[in-house]
């Protein structure tokens, strides 16, 4: 039996059995929403999944396949203080058909990513460069209806954002929580589908049009505008599109079925289809692949992409290895191509195995997930706490990597929970401590700019700032003599830490007594004298914008 969504599921339980713990991202990105569900269960049953972005090793790209003038395009950005910023062009490509777990983004993601896979790419060799600016459109248009329109249907949000629609580029802590609960009987569902239908149907219209008149014909929808971003993919891909390397890719791995359209009636008619899916409720076929067929698909990608680097006898060896992975998609050829290539690298320059075949998932007797990348992730987050663990490094760091699950978490907090829990002491307080200065919470410009007016009312509720956190490490910290902090000596200490306007970080160390007090109205919100604040404490705490009246955080 297909399994269906259906209009009038919207606000139904979503189905715990959908093993949506298999797609490589949280769970609650695919219960949010009947529209994420269903792309969850169609993913699940395609062996769809998403890579973890920070696992995963971009290779710098091939010079050829950069358009004229981007050279910027080739060299992927490194972290900076924790975070891994995507460069536009390495992450979207539409002939991956895995989605990217970026663990900074919202949970909205997931399913778009996945939905991508799911639709796929038409492709043909000798294409116009009109043509890929279509399929880009087409491949496009319905991830971007769910993330704007169907993801909307059902899907709870905070209080302060309840019916207003996706957020644009504003990010809600809250609604990400209220997300997880999954999806609520608004009343609004039905709407969101049939916008999010029109919007799908309006674009596979002026791609229609487009290729009758010969030119992009534009179709503008407040900040969306799919027919300019596919010109800008055209134009950044289009020498990869072009290539040797990308005709021997779809015809190496894409049978029917598996993702690829060799013209855009076909793409287009996949478009329709997971849209009447997903607004409908019809059923929509799975891909015609498993597991095994999307990491083959993918090593051999990057196999391909190092072999447009290549010249000579080596290209004979590569290609080998490449269909291999192809003929047989299993572990036995991905062990295989592991052991050729890594021959390969000992006689010539290459890309190390390490990072090419660190592809973001675990592998089968080959290490999947890059820890050279996660460690300098761990340097640059938690700079001190790296320094101090030195010769422990490398041990520590592949524990960490084997255990770092796709959880929306930077990379210093997943890496300083992880301590506390492996190997409490001296050097997780440092790493928590350095974690939440990396990865402040966001500034309360209401708690910054309001402070202490108006006075409080009497017996007033007053709650924790939300751009406030707070610490107890076990340990103090000290500034050590290369300027990095370093673990001091043991002592209970607490901290308050408070994002300014200007994006800096304000230190507070408390008393054990305003300590308690706060902790107390992080859970719950009180009047001042009920937690053992005094008059004084509440002003200064008020003057900082520490604490807030409840009233404002509704
Ligand atoms: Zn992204
Ligand atoms: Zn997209
Ligand atoms: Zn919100």
């Amino acid at each position: 039996m297909p399994q269906q969504y259906s209009a009038r599921g919207v606000g139904a339980a979503p189905d715990p059995e959908t093993g949506f713990d298999g797609l490589g991202a949280p769970i609650g990105d695919f219960t949010r929403s009947a529209a994420a569900a269903a792309i969850g269960r169609l993913a699940r049953r395609s062996g769809l999944f998403c890579f973890h972005f920070e696992h995963r090793v971009r290779l710098p790209l091939p010079e050829h396949w950069l358009p004229e003038g981007r050279p910027d395009l080739g060299e992927p950005p490194g972290w900076q203080a924790g975070v891994l910023p995507e460069s536009k062009y390495q992450t979207f490509r539409h002939d991956l058909l895995l989605g990217s777990f970026h663990p900074g983004h919202r949970g909205k993601w997931s399913a778009h990513e996945l939905c991508h896979g799911l639709a796929g790419f038409a492709w043909k060799p000798g294409a116009t460069p009109l043509f890929h600016a279509l399929a880009a459109r087409l491949a496009e248009a319905l991830p971007v209806a769910l993330w704007y329109f169907l993801d909307e249907a059902g899907l709870a949000r905070c209080s302060q954002h309840a019916g207003g629609g996706p957020l644009h580029g504003d990010f809600c802590a809250r609604c990400e929580e209220a997300a997880l609960a999954g999806p609520v009987d608004d009343g609004a569902a039905e709407r969101w589908l049939e916008e999010g239908r029109a919007f799908v149907l309006r674009e596979l219209d002026a791609v229609e049009r487009s290729r009758r008149e010969g030119r992009s014909v534009a179709h503008r929808l407040g900040p969306l505008d799919l027919a300019s971003d596919g010109l800008a993919y055209a134009a950044a891909h289009g020498p990869r599109l072009g290539s040797e390397e990308m005709e021997r890719y779809v015809s190496a791995f894409f049978a029917p079925g598996q993702g690829h359209h060799p013209d855009l009636d076909a793409l287009s008619a996949r478009v329709l289809e997971l849209t009447d899916a997903l607004t409908l409720g019809r059923p929509a076929a799975p891909l015609a692949g498993d597991r095994w067929r999307w990491i083959t698909q993918d090593l051999g990608s990057r196999l391909l992409e190092v072999r447009a680097d290549c010249d000579g006898e080596i290209l004979d060896v590569l290609d080998t290895l490449i269909d291999r992975l192809a003929a047989e998609p299993g572990p036995e050829a991905v062990e295989a191509a592991w052991d050729a290539y890594a021959d390969l690298y000992t006689e010539w320059v290459l890309p190390t195995p390490e990072d090419v075949f660190a592809t973001g998932y675990d592998l089968p007797t080959v290490a999947g997930r890059s820890v050279r990348q996660l460690a300098e992730g761990v340097a640059s987050a938690c700079p001190g706490t790296w320094e101090a663990l030195d010769a422990e490094r490398g041990a520590v760091m592949t524990r960490f990597v084997a255990q770092d699950a796709a959880i929306r978490l930077p990379v210093g907090r997943r890496f300083a929970g992880w301590l506390r829990a492996a190997w409490p002491g001296p050097l997780a307080d440092l790493a928590t401590y350095e974690a939440s200065l990396a990865h402040p919470p966001a500034a309360d410009a209401e708690a910054l700019t309001l402070g202490s007016a108006p006075e409080l009312g009497r017996d007033e509720a007053v709650a924790l700032s939300r751009g406030v956190e707070l610490l107890t490490l076990g340990h103090r910290v000290a500034q050590g003599p290369a300027g990095l902090p370093v673990a001091g000596e043991p002592g209970r200490v607490h901290l308050a830490l408070q994002r300014g306007a200007d994006g800096d970080v304000a230190i507070f160390e408390l008393p054990p007594s305003v300590a308690a007090a706060l902790a107390t109205l992080a859970e719950r919100p009180a009047d001042p004298a009920s937690v053992g604040l005094d008059a004084a404490e509440t002003t200064t705490l008020r003057a900082h914008g520490i604490i807030v009246p409840d009233r404002w955080r509704a």
